[in-house]
Formats: structure tokens, C-alpha cells, sequence
């Protein structure tokens, strides 16, 4: 908490209550030796509160939520009533600008914080971000997509044994919770860890700005922000959410061509078809069931796949029951009804043939 009445500095920026700045982080250099700055936008409510960051394109091809936060930039329907935000549409500017997930030096960004000052060129990169927004802020959300050629339905991926992670997770409103405590060196984990309580975000696919996506995720800033009380409201939410905690990424069996008979977001009960292999000329190879009932949390957009290859990433749910809450669920929320509708046509989903 910061007592309002001060002026706060933002990258070389005196921010007085209710001020807003457009400024840059300098990052680091280029080849050519001039300085890279990532842009960000800094708002103050007029009263004290937390500090958040929102950020997105930490992996440079993950674009839904750049498109989610350059939209609630250029909202001017809502407004911060306290505490400061941090907007970072693209975090990992250099992979960005190569329509890139990794950083030149072929590193994951996501990989490396708390990064160190006397270390690789994405390890300095990282130490920048985390000490001067990082270390600056009380409560953080990441905004992620599904790696190349795969999309996931949305989600909220956390450490849901933090208190304060849950609270965030939970009233950024998806219905799918995920629990994990990220990977070593992801920015939500090592967040997490200095104290910020940082929430991951996942939704739809690279290179794309998906409105229905984008539109989860903006929803969920704002939820996130009511339930700070960073502004007027209360968060909304579907009727139900759950909580999962062990998922599988079903794999091919066979080399061939996947009919998929599921999409994403899509409740699935033990046993069910979920893809079918077969020939290029339709010779039927082998067929994928559900492990257990559960929610297809994300798949693969590449029919064609060899031996071992990920086809859909299932989130195990406890029983029948719970797959008929989650379908109900998403018919009920219009958010994560036309997400559910949207991601669906990426896919040709087809009825299994009877064995
Ligand atoms: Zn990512």
C-alpha cells in the first residue's frame, strides 16, 4: 500500500492520484546498439490500493492477451478508483518482433526470472522486469495462449494452495482452475515466491487476437481489479468453477490423420471417443478415449500427427456429476459460451463411427 497523498516515480515519471503515463522500460540493447524499451502503461487511482501488473506476450506469439490489454487501454467505460496498474501488452518484446515465442538467443523468457544482473542476455532481460515491476507490485496476472499449433479453452492456471493466488484465480472468473505451481524461473512462480501472487492465464492460440478470448481475459482483469476493490463492483462470475488438479495430455498412438470428436472446453465422461486415427485414405488405425470424465482443457489444431504427439490435454474431473456442472456452466456464462462456440469452428469435429 502506498499512502496517495505521495507522488509515486514510474520509470523516471512522478505520478501524482488519479494520473495516468504512457512510458517505456529500458530492457536492454540491440545488435545496432541502440536501447530496447518495452512500452507500458501506468494508472493511479485517486485513492491508495494494491499495485497489480497485467502483462501478455511474455512468449512473443501470444497475442490474446495484448489484444485483452490494449483493449482496456483504450476503454475509457471503466476507471481505477484505487491502488496503481501496470498494462504491459508485450513483455517479451524481442520475440514479438519475430513473430517469436523465444528470444533470440533461442531462450524462454518464461524460464529465466528472477534473471541476474551478470547473466545471459535473457536472464539481465528478466532481473530488469522483475525488479522494476515485479518486486514493485502486490498482486500479478499473466496473459497467455496455447503453444503453436494447439489452443486451449480459457483458464486460470495458479498455486490454488496460496491463499491469495486462489483468491485471485477464482475471481478472475473462468470456470477451469488449474492448480500447479508453475515451472522453475516462470515469472508466476518466482512472483509468487518474492510475495506477489501471480496468476496465469491461458487461452485460444498464438499469432491471433480471438474476440472471444480477448474478451474472457479483459472480463477477468476487471473481476480481478472489483475484487481488490480497485474498483466499483463485484467481480462476475460463473455459477460454477472447478478446480483441477491432475490433468493428461492424451497422446497418438499412430502416425495418420486425427477426426477429433471433441472441442475445447468440451466435459467428456470416462471412456468416451475423444479422436480417431486413421489412413489418408480413411483406413481407421486406432482410437483415443478418455482416461477418466473430465474437461478437454486444450488440444491440438494439426490433424496430422506421428507416434507420441500430443492430441488433447484433458483435466481430470471427480465424477459424472461434475461433468454435467461444467457443461452447464458454460452454457450459462455468454463469456465462456461464445469462447466455447468460437474455438469450436477452428476444429472439424465429427460423430465417432460405431466399432
Ligand atoms: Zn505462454
Amino acid at each position: 500500500m502506498t499512502d496517495a497523498s505521495d507522488t509515486q516515480q514510474w520509470f523516471g515519471t512522478d505520478l501524482g492520484p488519479g494520473q495516468s503515463v504512457n512510458t517505456e522500460i529500458e530492457v536492454t540493447e540491440s545488435y545496432s546498439g541502440r536501447n530496447i524499451a518495452i512500452p507500458i502503461q501506468v494508472r493511479r487511482g485517486l485513492r491508495p490500493g494494491p499495485t497489480v501488473f497485467v502483462s501478455a506476450a511474455l512468449h512473443g506469439d501470444e497475442l490474446n492477451g495484448t489484444g485483452a490489454i490494449r483493449t482496456l487501454i483504450g476503454d475509457d467505460s471503466w476507471t481505477l478508483d484505487s491502488g496503481t496498474l501496470l498494462m504491459i501488452p508485450v513483455l517479451n518484446l524481442l520475440g514479438f518482433e519475430r513473430h517469436s515465442r523465444y528470444l533470440p538467443d533461442r531462450r524462454d523468457l518464461n524460464r529465466c526470472f528472477p534473471g541476474s544482473a551478470g547473466g545471459s542476455m535473457a536472464s539481465r532481460l528478466a532481473k530488469v522486469i522483475f525488479d522494476s515491476v515485479v518486486a514493485r507490485c502486490d498482486y500479478g496476472i499473466d496473459l497467455h495462449t496455447a503453444a503453436v499449433r494447439r489452443t486451449n479453452f480459457p483458464n486460470v492456471r495458479a498455486n490454488l494452495d496460496q491463499d491469495e493466488c486462489l483468491r485471485l484465480a477464482t475471481a478472475f472468473g473462468c470456470g477451469i482452475l488449474l492448480h500447479g505451481i508453475g515451472p522453475k524461473g516462470s515469472l508466476r512462480r518466482e512472483a509468487t515466491n518474492l510475495g506477489c501472487p501471480t496468476i496465469v492465464v491461458e487461452g485460444g492460440e498464438v499469432w491471433k487476437v480471438e474476440s472471444s478470448v480477448a474478451e474472457c481475459m479483459t472480463r477477468g482483469v476487471l473481476n480481478v481489479m472489483k475484487e481488490l476493490g480497485m474498483m466499483q463492483g463485484e467481480p462476475i462470475l460463473p455459477d460454477s468453477q472447478v478446480m483441477i488438479r491432475e490433468t493428461k495430455w492424451l497422446r497418438a498412438e499412430r502416425g495418420g490423420f486425427m477426426s477429433m470428436h471433441c472441442a475445447p472446453g468440451d466435459s467428456v465422461e470416462k471412456g468416451q471417443a475423444i479422436a480417431t486415427n486413421s489412413s489418408l485414405l480413411a483406413e481407421d488405425q486406432n482410437r483415443l478415449e478418455a482416461p477418466f470424465s473430465g474437461i478437454i482443457i486444450g488440444m491440438t489444431t494439426l490433424p496430422a500427427v506421428q507416434p507420441g504427439e500430443p492430441v488433447v490435454h484433458v483435466g481430470r474431473l471427480a465424477n459424472t456429476k461434475s461433468v454435467r456442472r461444467h457443461a452447464k456452466q458454460v452454457a450459462g456464462d455468454d463469456v465462456q459460451r461464445t469462447a466455447h462456440e468460437h474455438l469450436a469452428t477452428n476444429i472439424q469435429v465429427t460423430t465417432p463411427t460405431e466399432e
